[in-house]
């Protein structure tokens, strides 16, 4: 009842679809850059709960296991606030807005916050690496290290299956007839959401680890661009490709080697780094994805395949290093189709939400490794 509810529920709710109408209009207008964004969808009371204040009293307690909400009060967290409070402490943080919301079961509060980060160098600035990409290995390093794919959903798809056939038995919404669905087939539901949103987790969990370990230890990271979204909708791959969250780890591979200070390229993505020997250059005409081996028919190389590929890429920034101008350099010539290729030595610019910019537009190399950014520290609660 209102008077019971804190007026940001109403207001944020506002906020959000003004802003969503506002994109859409530039959009419309193309004054607005990137994809098309479409009229905003209606958000009913199923869609997700979310508030988010701005005025009141809210933030974290000293004691580092709770957060204050208006109207709400002290509530325990399930994760410790520690790291957000430290920062708090020192001056180097400043809380501008907490998000509650509803996912999957659970409840989280997300702080937006205005930090300074001092994020460590990278411990080998001169050091480059080439990192392959692949639903076999996770990633193939041109360094020899080869992380496995822990294929997750593959792992979850079992269980998930059951859960579905437990839920095709129990009754659920009819639009037609409008049945409302039973509890029964709700219980099921949340533990279906449970299961997607477990691994999901644990993938976003692994993928930080290992990002922030490549953007911790070398000064330069090789990414081929990949078409991912081209590759999902090929529908022997997709839930594979989807499984390992491609765009996820470049993703944060971009706003973390900013943070960093790494200097990331990305290799063209018509750029044959698999078909390409990395010894003496040869390419291949076709290489089909079940051939595991590389096997050069000019000088005899037989290595991995994605390693191969790593390496490749490695041999792209030897080359771009060498030039002052860094926007392009060009490999060899690609013969099926003859396409141009560059190379885009990036340094991703980050947005003031921590996000990544678009790369390749301006280069904003960032020597120091004082930054005030906006990031989300999110503690789940219990
Ligand atoms: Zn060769």
């Amino acid at each position: 009842m209102v008077g019971e509810n804190s007026k940001e529920a109403y207001s944020s709710g506002l906020a959000n679809l003004a802003t969503a109408l506002t994109n859409w209009r530039d959009s419309s207008n193309g004054t607005r850059r990137g994809p098309q964004v479409r009229f905003p969808r209606f958000k009913g009371k199923r869609t997700g709960l979310s508030c988010r204040f701005t005025t009141g009293a809210f933030g974290i307690t000293d004691d580092r296991r709770h957060v204050k909400l208006p109207r709400i009060g002290t509530v325990r967290t399930h994760e410790s606030t520690r790291k957000l409070a430290r920062h708090v402490e020192r001056g180097t943080a400043r809380i501008r807005s907490a998000t509650v919301s509803h996912r999957s079961g659970r409840w989280f509060c997300s702080f937006s916050v205005e930090i300074t980060r001092t994020d460590p160098a990278p411990a080998r600035p001169g050091k480059v690496v080439g990192v392959d990409l692949g639903v076999k290995a996770l990633v193939a390093l041109s360094t020899g290290e080869v992380i496995p794919n822990p294929r997750l959903l593959d792992g979850a798809l079992r269980e998930l299956r059951r859960l579905r056939r437990q839920a095709a038995r129990r009754t659920g919404p009819n639009r037609h007839t409008a049945r409302t669905p039973s509890n029964r087939w709700r219980k099921t539901q949340g533990r279906i959401a449970r299961l997607h949103a477990r691994v999901a987790n644990t993938r976003r969990d692994g993928l930080h680890k290992l990002t922030t370990r490549l953007v911790r230890e070398f000064g330069t990271i090789v990414l081929e661009d990949l078409n991912v979204s081209g590759m999902l909708r090929n529908r022997c791959l997709a839930r594979h490709v989807a499984d390992v969250g491609m765009r996820e780890l470049r993703r944060q591979i971009c706003y973390k080697s900013v943070w960093g200070a790494a200097r990331l390229v990305i290799a063209d993505r018509w750029y044959p780094s698999s078909k390409t020997c990395s010894d003496c250059g040869a390419v291949k005409a076709k290489l089909p994805l079940r051939v595991r081996v590389y096997n050069c028919d000019e000088c005899g190389l037989v290595l991995d395949r994605d390693l191969n590929a790593a390496r490749n890429l490695v041999a792209l920034v030897g080359e771009a290093a060498g030039s002052t101008s860094a926007a392009s350099c060009a490999g060899t010539v690609n013969k099926p189709d003859g396409n141009p290729r560059q190379t885009h030595a990036v340094w991703a610019a980050g947005t003031a939400t921590g996000r990544p910019g678009h790369g390749r537009a301006n280069a904003t190399p960032q020597g120091d490794g004082y930054r005030a950014e906006r990031a989300d520290v999110r503690s789940r609660l219990r």
